[in-house]
């Protein structure tokens, strides 16, 4: 598994190089050209000759077009690659630090949705309720023994585990 990452990784920095390369290439061959192709007009000018070397224009400046988009994209490569890779181990760390907070919320959501079934009536309330919404009888309890808050359904004390 390792192996195919590195593989994939080094293939996409390789493909990255040959872009940038590439694009560094056409860029530096358009800006030769059309800095050719204005020496020639400025000198073909100045001598009062039509610029027969026009034509490098033509070439060079499309060519830094390309250039400056190949190498561009070589190096947009490099940024996604770098946030990517940084991101993730970010991503992952906030992520532990989120974890005590997401359990205390599903944990409060779980508790929330936990609820005491009356054992005179049969009605459900709330596990922080004290008394039954329908009847008024007592849900809490305290245990005997270790004085804990044990609820009206519970037939052993859950702290310490009296007969109730
Ligand atoms: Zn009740
Ligand atoms: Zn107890």
């Amino acid at each position: 598994m390792m192996e195919n990452k590195d593989e994939k990784m080094l293939k996409h920095a390789r493909n990255k190089k040959i872009l940038k390369i590439a694009g560094i290439t056409v860029l530096a061959l358009g800006v030769c050209c059309t800095v050719a192709g204005f020496i020639n007009m400025a000198t073909s000018i100045a001598a009062m000759e039509m610029p027969r070397l026009f034509f490098l224009l033509i070439i060079g400046l499309p060519c830094i077009g390309i250039g400056l988009m190949l190498t561009l994209t070589g190096f947009r490569k490099e940024m996604a690659t770098y946030i990517k890779n940084e991101s993730v181990p970010v991503f992952n760390e906030a992520g532990e630090e989120m974890k005590p907070g997401i359990s205390a919320i599903a944990g409060a959501v779980k508790d929330a949705g936990k609820t005491v079934v009356c054992p005179y009536c049969g009605s459900a309330n709330g596990a922080d309720d004290n008394f039954c919404s329908k009847c008024g009888k007592a849900l809490v309890f305290t245990c005997p023994r270790c004085n804990a808050k044990v609820s009206a359904d519970s037939a052993f004390c859950p702290k310490c585990g009296e007969k109730l």
